[in-house]
């Protein structure tokens, strides 16, 4: 049995280690992309084939103090309304390039708040995407509502608009641990903003809480998953709270000392973990849990779960588009991201070019090492056969970093015939297993603990 010493020796606790949505990872991007290449992968996506769209909205009402998203406060509309202008040209400029009869597979609006789009900002952004592509059949259409920034009008648009599945984050119900976050948000408001989202027919729903965060208990994270599955979400997302203030000043504000321990932090994970699967939720990747019915459960026991910018994914589209300021879009050709700053992304839309600032063009073993790790995130287990066949992979040459990485990892992987593999009490450690094989990665910096 795996020892807390041992986790701790192999660097689980103070680790800084990617959450590989991407490989390689965005801080390993660079200014080699241009917007001109960006527009010929799209123009090269398969007539009559699908992607998936990503609509990013950086703007809140407050800005919560965990929060280390890329947003801006607003207290007016009309920021708001002039960026959705520019998401309206980015989409008019994105129909130019894309083929024809392509379809949407995912359509999802996250941020920042995209529900602090009005009704009205809200319709003209769903009959935009309309005019760009219709969506393909069982297409997904999610938003990302912020339940003190919703009502029933806005909910009436989205639903008809299509929106068949709406995440909500929830971080803790606790009050002291709330004010402690700067984002106040009681269990009523939570539950009166998913009972109406349901009275629309809206059926799926997705929650977020977090691990790890100040004054955070066994006894509090109990309390929180208890009421949250009183709430009967589909899909939960268990994240680690990480706390970089240098990175994220707002979190300047969080008081370090009322943060558990790293011993405390893989606690709260597995109390939770627990909970959830007690209930009957499958165990998705490694901070997933999903109803048995629910696509990403299907998903995982089929073997087609993957991994995306969102975290797990049942999409199967080779191609997701990022509209707006710092999405990262992502080709079979390679990443592209616009303009991380607002206003240079509304700039170069306005000119009627797009904001392509950065990227990585794949090249090399790229795109293995990529499935490698999508493999480790998703299966906890790389199998070589799929790495022959799609990439021409050498079994021996596998073997051989299976080897490497399993002497670091103190034998604690095991090699099969098939492949490499996790076992269930190595789990903890699998963003830095999948770390082994990121050529990429040599600085360590700047990422989030492993637990
Ligand atoms: S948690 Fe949501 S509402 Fe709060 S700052 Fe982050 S994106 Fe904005």
């Amino acid at each position: 049995m795996i020892t807390r010493t041992q986790l701790s020796r192999l660097g689980l606790f103070d680790a800084k280690v990617p959450r590989y949505t991407s490989y390689p990872t965005a801080p390993h991007f660079s200014g080699d992309v241009t917007p001109g290449d960006f527009a010929r992968w799209i123009e090269a996506v398969p007539e009559n084939g699908t992607v998936s769209l990503y609509l990013h909205v950086p703007f809140c009402r407050r800005l919560c103090w965990f929060c280390a998203c890329r947003t801006q406060g607003t207290a007016t509309l009309g920021p708001v309304e002039s960026y959705v202008e520019t998401l309206k040209a980015e989409l008019d400029l994105l129909k130019q390039h894309l083929p024809r009869g392509v379809k949407l597979s995912r359509l999802h609006w996250g941020g920042g708040t995209p529900t602090l789009l009005t009704p009205d900002l809200m319709k003209a952004l769903i009959d935009k995407v309309a005019e760009v592509a219709d969506f393909a059949p069982n297409a997904e259409f999610s938003v990302e509502i912020d339940p003190n920034e919703i009502d029933g009008a806005r909910l009436d648009v989205l639903a008809a608009g299509g929106m068949n599945r709406a995440s909500i984050g929830v971080q803790d119900f606790d009050l002291e641990i709330q004010q402690t976050i700067g984002r106040e948000q009681s269990y009523d408001v939570t539950r009166t903003a998913i009972e109406m989202i349901r009275e629309r027919g809206v059926a799926s729903l997705n929650a977020d809480i977090l691990f790890g965060l100040p004054h955070q208990s066994k006894a509090r994270i109990t309390e929180t998953v208890q009421k949250l599955l009183s709430l009967g979400p589909d899909r939960v997302a268990l994240y680690g709270y990480a706390h970089v203030p240098w990175m994220a000043k707002r979190q300047q504000m969080i008081p370090s000392d009322a943060l558990p321990t790293p011993d405390e932090r893989l606690e709260l994970f597995e109390t939770a973990r627990r909970l959830f699967a007690w209930d009957g939720y499958a165990e998705i990747g490694i901070d997933h849990f999903a109803v048995p019915e629910d696509g990403l459960a299907i998903a995982q026991k089929t073997g087609k779960l993957r991994r995306n910018f969102q975290g797990y994914t049942d999409d199967t589209s080779e191609v997701l588009i990022g509209v707006g300021a710092s999405s990262i879009s992502r080709f079979p050709q390679g990443f592209a991201q616009n303009a991380p700053a607002t206003s240079a992304h509304v700039a170069a839309i306005r000119e009627g070019r797009f904001s392509t600032a950065r990227g990585h063009t794949f090249r090399g073993e790229d795109k293995l090492r990529s499935r490698m790790i999508e493999m480790l995130m998703c299966d906890f287990r790389i199998r070589s056969a799929e790495l022959v066949r799609d990439f021409g992979a050498r079994e021996a040459e596998l073997v051989a970093m299976y080897r490497a990485a399993n002497e670091r990892f103190e034998g604690l992987l095991e090699i099969t015939e098939d492949g490499l593999f996790v076992p269930v009490e190595a789990r903890p450690l699998t963003r830095i297993v999948a770390r082994a094989f990121d050529a990429y990665d040599l600085s360590k910096a700047g990422h989030s603990s492993a637990i």
